[in-house]
């Protein structure tokens, strides 16, 4: 019977996890909730998402819609609860993050193929077949242990945006409307010039949680106050645009997006900050329709690790060094919910092959899944950035520039379809 490790049963280790179960394989998987729990994890459930709720468009026009095309079409688990647990969001695909996880860990805990062990994973054996997929925030014993294996790890930072609860809305200040008329399902806080102007200067005055070396890390999400104290208009023409709605002008919106079915819980679009508690409450308070409303959860910010994949690992997702040792998720160099639950799929499709002996065939880059794994290979060992999908990534194609997306998708799909020749159950 051929075994494996998974450790982490995030986004990457569950798909991981439940691929490789699904064709015959043991998997132990290892996960430190709930009896370690790191910074930004707050749920007992696997596959917990961290910030925002939403795994971005589904539509082609788009090179996250197209990776999300492959994964369903290759039999992604975590699409499937996904869309299993969908709340209105416009072409997003957003997602009730409890049900979401719930209904993944309900899918593992009963496959008959998967041991689960509740255990901080500390030491790694390299003579087993091992799937790393422990994430941004792996434990501080793992992250020694791994140095063996991969050195001193990269890193940046990431934040977290407040969620609140929409009893003490002020309803007269809102209106609910999509940008650009794609739905309903965005609450809209409008502000006058002078209700900005007042919230900018508290904004950009407000006190933080210290963090050394923040400045000049972090890649990811900007957080609100840094991206105000580039100037008075700059959230204007970002997350705070007033454009795209037909119901109202205003001078600046603040959108809140739904969290949960239920729909009383709701995400303060692009407000991923390192305010300290406190500051949140009194500056995104400022907002009129915000003034009364109760914050559920506070924005935070943690470090986000991962290796210098191209440094270290072969095409295949598995060590040069150690080929015994594979990464998926964040950790292996992707960046964003869908590129890990990508990259655990690809992972468990190539542990596979590994399994069976064969000579691992690496995915074509005229796939979204193929392209992001070999940008993990090919981007510069001397400044590795994790990256999401996008259209750059993929082999160019011959095609007029209005017919180009829509071609490479076709190409793309086709080949998911010979692929899936032999991976599909
Ligand atoms: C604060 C923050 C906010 C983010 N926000 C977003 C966002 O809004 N949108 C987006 O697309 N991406 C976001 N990301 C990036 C990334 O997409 C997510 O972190 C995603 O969850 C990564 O998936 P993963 O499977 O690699 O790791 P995770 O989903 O984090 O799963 C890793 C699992 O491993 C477990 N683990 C860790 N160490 C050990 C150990 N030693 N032994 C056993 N188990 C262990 C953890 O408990 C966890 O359950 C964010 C990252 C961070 C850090």
């Amino acid at each position: 019977m051929k075994q494996v490790k998974v450790i982490g049963a995030g986004l990457a280790g569950c798909e991981c996890a439940f691929q490789l179960a699904e064709r015959g394989v043991k998997v132990k998987l290892y996960e430190m909730k709930p009896k370690v729990m790191s910074p930004a994890h707050k749920s007992e459930n696997f596959a917990e998402l961290v910030c925002s709720n939403t795994f971005k468009s589904e539509s082609l026009n788009f090179a996250s819609g197209l990776l999300k095309q492959e994964l369903a079409k290759m039999g992604s688990l975590i699409i499937d609860c996904a869309k299993q647990t969908k709340i209105p969001a416009g072409d997003v695909l957003a997602v009730d993050r409890d049900k979401f996880s719930s209904l993944v860990t309900d899918k593992i805990k009963n496959h008959s193929n998967i041991e689960i062990i509740h255990e901080e994973v500390d030491k790694i054996d390299s003579g087993e077949v091992t799937i790393i997929a422990t994430g941004p925030l792996t434990s501080k014993k793992l992250t020694d242990a791994l140095k063996g294996y991969v050195g001193e790890y990269l890193y940046f930072y990431d934040a977290l945006a407040p969620i609140v609860d929409v009893e003490k809305i002020d309803k007269s200040k809102i209106f609910v409307e999509d940008r650009y008329g794609s739905g309903e399902s965005y609450i809209n806080c409008s502000l006058t010039e002078e209700e900005y102007k007042i919230f900018w200067q508290e904004l950009v005055n407000a006190e933080r949680v210290e963090l050394k070396d923040f400045e000049k890390n972090f890649e990811g999400c900007l957080p609100v106050e840094v991206m105000a104290k580039r100037g008075y208009d700059v959230l204007r023409f970002g997350p705070m645009k007033p454009e795209g709605f037909k119901k109202q002008k205003p001078f600046a919106v603040l959108q809140l997006r739904k969290e949960n079915v239920k729909g009383n819980l709701y995400n303060l679009v692009g407000c991923q900050t390192n305010l300290t508690y406190k500051e949140q409450k009194r500056v995104f308070s400022l907002i009129p329709a915000l003034k009364n409303v109760d914050f559920v959860r506070y924005g935070a910010m943690h470090r986000n690790s991962f290796i210098n994949a191209p440094k270290l690992m072969k095409n295949t997702l598995n060590l040069k060094s150690n080929e015994n040792i594979f990464f998926a998720g964040q950790l292996s160099g992707v960046e964003g919910y869908v590129e890990s639950i990508a990259s655990g799929l690809l992972c468990a499709y190539y542990v596979l092959q590994y399994l069976n002996g064969e000579k691992i065939k690496p995915l074509s880059i005229n796939t979204a899944l193929g392209a992001l794994a070999n940008y993990l290979i090919s981007a510069s060992e001397t400044n590795f950035q994790p990256m999401h999908i996008n259209w750059g990534l993929l082999a160019p194609i011959e095609a007029k520039k209005e017919n180009r997306r829509e071609e490479m998708a076709k190409r793309a799909l086709n080949e998911i379809k010979e692929i899936n020749n032999t991976w599909k159950l």
